[in-house]
């Protein structure tokens, strides 16, 4: 291409257009970026946070007569297995009802309950018989948020007393008039409030009484007389005063005795009613246990492990036994060794209890009857067995025909109305027409954007046919654009895949591992910060392994020594920890020693050294120690309680302000801008600094310095020419993309190191993940009442700077390779959304709240930093390439 035309106003004309042309195309290449990664982070709220169950199954019921007409539910909320199993000082049993249930009646066993062990997934486990999803914490966990079926629906009636939060759960799920609740009221439970255990004698009152109005109500004593009904319990008690006294405490364990003896009057109440009949099945068990600290939620066995004791119709007998099947210490600690254990999974209870009475199972039950407990003919248990599994494959069914009709519309998507023959033509004569800057030529390339726009109508339309929810037009549409942002950018990819081929296949291979293990690395470093010193270790070696050792041992040596330093800080304690103001004043000094030795030899470099630039020089330098004089009054008049001095609140606001403007007054030439920036960003990071991690974006920047050296040696080490040496480049505002050269294998290492470098800059002084770990005395000499946005901003600022010094150094190489920042930043979205794509996964669902939402917060801090990167790109831009003159000297700077 030649720039003949450079003199002659249209060829200005042209140039301009270009120049807008490639900023409206990065603009859209941008706001498309972001729209695709807030998409994509909502899209975890609809995959893993939303109901997994399905709708639409027959009910499915064994069609033997049961051998219960009733079944009565005991939970004893929070509830400890060993607490009520095990035997207390003088060798009794905190229940002796329920060790004699153990010893004469029935069977028993523990039930493990799954994470989150909490009451209402505990419930909805025992009585509906699937484990709660978590789509509940996204819709508020309170009241019913999926619809499910549960054992109460399936009874005739079912009547419950208890905690308003767990009954109305299921009397809300239910339809029709047949599920009864008694509930104290949740506004005024303090009337439990001095002795916790009337919530359980409230509820033993009530039944007492129930059953006493019974007698004399005709149409409540038949209902009661009816098959298939529940009689549910609710003892909120023994939780209460775990959470209030921990397990260990007297006040747990005489709740255990009140529940136990509450619950034999209960059971004589019943048995007297309905004349000993002998049709009553008694299931005793609780919703989760509790840590010996108090708490539930965790899979800690102490949560996880219940008790389960079930007697009465249907139900075997005990069995003595010689030998268990269990290793745990738990029978031998207990005394139970010689009378039969069997576990069972607290979904397991929910079939059982339906097979008891003779009620379908219920819809969404996953749990498999345990056959073991029954007590009946091995038809009935055949039967049963059959039953639940048609249940089960019930569901599978619905959701096999629930996925077909949603993954139809993906295969649509493909471009049918475009074959790939045609695009690439297109694509290929729009490239040409705009190598040969013929714009009214490039037009034609609507035809792509059009077909485009034809493909999502054609799959709104599909979508609108199928009446999807809306989400889904965005995922099934979200392909659309991002296909014509590829097609578009058609002929890097092809220049890169030809360029991928002529490599060898065993080198190739080699490549594909070590870019797969730095990745690896890179997801790892956010679970253990040591990692990322690991990978520095690394990148001090790298030099050794090409050529830059041989040619330039220089610039490899400084490489490797700063490498190495900065490999240190990870391996340091969390920011806030040690504060340490000699550190922070070390680094100011060492900031002032770095910018004399850039001076002298700025000095002896230009013949004809500016004054302007002289000054503001030695301005930043003054701002420096300015901001080091107030960071060390203002610790130590803090130290000494006398407050913040308003003189230093005011230097401190007017360097913070000022480091945003000093920068853009300097020079854009290279180095002197970069190191512009960086003596504006270290005078307010000293201020905000509390120890060690002052030296960070010291390190951080000289580390980038060498950095920009070192890319610009690889690229002479493949024989390409470079047209300036790397002191002589300036940052120019207008991007010339005919100076862009087609990629290379090492322009993939350069965005790794960039991508490297920014998790470096997150992770390299403190967890970010846990931003309380960053310490508010950090703030301390901007302001020091308590203000919480401005002390976030000031701190996600402080977060900010190391950021901004890697992205100034990455547009500096970008300027020096010569690459398009278009082609080099796709790859490095394309790495961070490899690494969000495996965090996706790494989403859980399950575990305890801590461990969801440390996943998600993995996953929502690497999603955020490609759109913070969009961002940063841009301030960096800016930072870079913009002049402000003072005196309204214009002065020409060649290109
Ligand atoms: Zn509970
Ligand atoms: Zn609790």
């Amino acid at each position: 291409m030649t720039f003949q035309d450079h003199n002659t106003s249209t060829g200005h004309l042209l140039i301009f257009l270009e120049d807008w042309l490639v900023t409206l195309d990065m603009l859209l290449f941008f706001i498309l970026g972001l729209f695709v990664h807030f998409v994509f982070f909502g899209s975890i709220f609809d995959i893993y946070f939303t109901s997994p169950l399905v709708h639409g199954m027959t009910p499915q019921f064994t069609p033997l007569p049961p051998p219960a007409k009733r079944l009565v539910l005991f939970v004893a909320d929070g509830l400890r297995a060993d607490t009520l199993y095990e035997l207390d000082e003088n060798g009794n049993s905190r229940a002796p009802f329920i060790r004699n249930i153990i010893m004469h009646e029935g069977s028993w066993g523990l039930s493990h309950t799954r994470v989150p062990t909490e009451s209402r997934p505990g419930h909805v486990a025992l009585i509906a018989g699937f484990y709660e999803d978590v789509s509940a914490v996204a819709k508020g966990w309170k009241e019913n948020p999926v619809e499910f079926d549960s054992l109460i629906n399936e009874s005739k009636y079912t009547w419950s007393w208890g905690s308003p939060d767990i009954l109305t759960m299921f009397a809300k799920g239910a339809y029709g008039d047949h599920v009864f609740t008694y509930t104290y009221d949740a506004d005024s439970e303090d009337f439990g409030a001095h002795d916790v255990t009337k919530l359980d004698t409230w509820v033993f009152d009530k039944v007492k009484e129930f059953f006493h109005a019974a007698r004399n109500n005709q149409s409540l004593f038949s209902k009661l007389n009816e098959e298939k009904i529940v009689f549910f319990l609710h003892l909120l008690g023994i939780d209460t005063n775990g959470h209030a006294h921990r397990p260990s405490s007297r006040e747990y364990k005489d709740n255990i005795k009140l529940v136990d003896a509450g619950m034999k009057e209960m059971v004589s109440i019943l048995e007297h009613f309905y004349g000993n009949d002998g049709k009553t099945a008694f299931i005793f068990t609780s919703d989760h246990g509790m840590t010996d600290w108090g708490s539930h939620g965790a899979g800690h066995p102490s949560e996880t492990l219940t008790p389960f004791v079930t007697w009465g119709a249907g139900i075997k007998y005990p069995q003595k036994v010689s030998a268990q099947k269990f290793d745990d210490a738990f029978l031998k600690e207990w005394r139970l060794e010689s009378w039969k254990r069997q576990d069972i999974h607290q979904a397991d209870i929910a079939p059982l209890m339906a097979s008891l009475i003779g009620v379908p199972f219920p819809l969404n039950s996953v749990g498999i009857l345990p056959v073991d407990y029954l007590n009946n003919t091995d038809l009935f248990k055949a039967e049963s067995m059959f039953t639940n599994a048609i249940q089960i494959l019930e569901q599978f069914k619905v959701k096999m025909t629930q996925k077909k009709e949603v993954t139809l519309p993906f295969l649509f998507i493909p471009f049918k109305l475009l074959p790939e023959s045609k695009q690439l033509n297109i694509v290929r004569k729009a490239r040409s027409y705009i190598k040969q800057r013929k714009y009214d030529e490039a037009k034609p390339s609507h035809l792509l954007s059009c077909s485009c726009i034809a493909i999502g109508v054609f799959v709104a339309f599909f979508l609108l046919l199928q009446d999807c929810p809306w989400t889904y037009y965005i995922y099934c549409l979200l392909p659309v654009p991002i296909w014509y942002a590829v097609l578009r950018e058609f002929q890097v990819i092809q220049d890169f895949v030809t360029l991928l081929l002529t490599v060898p296949p065993s080198y190739f291979v080699g490549y594909l591992l070590v870019f797969i293990l730095g990745i690896e690395i890179l997801v790892l470093s956010f679970f253990y910060r040591y990692m990322l010193t690991a990978g520095l270790l690394a990148f001090a070696g790298w030099p050794f392994i090409t050529q830059l050792w041989t040619r330039a041992k220089s610039i490899s040596l400084s490489w490797i020594f700063f490498s190495l330093l900065l490999a240190a800080f990870p391996l340091m304690p969390v920011v806030g920890r040690k504060p340490d103001i000699f550190l922070v004043m070390g680094a100011g000094l060492l900031v002032l020693l770095l910018s004399l030795c850039v001076l002298t030899s700025l000095i002896k470099r230009k013949d004809s050294f500016i004054n302007e630039e002289l000054l503001l020089h030695l301005f930043q330098m003054l701002s420096v120690v300015l901001s080091m004089c107030v960071t060390y009054s203002t610790h130590s008049s803090l130290r000494k309680k006398q407050g913040l001095p308003l003189l230093n609140q005011i230097i401190s606001w007017l360097i913070l302000a000022f480091s945003l403007v000093l920068p853009l007054l300097s020079p854009t030439s290279l180095f002197e801008r970069l190191f512009s920036i960086l003596l504006s960003l270290m005078s307010t990071y000293i201020l905000l600094s509390t120890g060690y991690e002052a030296l960070f974006p010291l390190v951080l920047s000289c580390l980038m310095f060498v950095w920009i050296q070192v890319e610009q040696e690889t690229l002479q080490q493949r024989g390409i020419s470079c047209k300036q040496k790397v002191t002589s480049v300036r940052f120019t505002c207008s991007t010339d993309i005919t100076q862009f050269r087609q990629l290379y294998l090492d322009d993939v290492r350069r965005a790794f190191f960039l991508v490297f470098f920014l998790v470096t800059a997150f992770f390299g002084t403190g967890n970010i993940a846990s931003v309380n770990s960053f310490d508010l005395a950090s703030v301390y000499c901007f302001l020091t009442v308590f203000s919480p946005f401005m002390m976030g901003a000031l701190m996600m600022w402080k977060i900010l700077i190391p950021f901004v010094l890697v992205m100034c150094a990455f547009e500096a190489v970008q300027l020096t390779t010569q690459l398009s920042s278009k082609s080099l930043f796709l790859m490095v979205l394309v790495i961070s959304d490899i690494m969000a794509l495996h965090f996706f996964f790494l989403v859980k669902d399950y575990g305890s709240w801590l461990d969801i939402g440390t996943s998600i917060s993995h996953y929502v801090i690497v999603m955020s930093m490609t759109i913070v990167l969009v961002f940063l790109n841009g301030l960096a831009h800016l930072l870079t390439t913009k002049k402000l003159r003072l005196c309204g000297k214009p002065k020409s700077h060649l290109i």
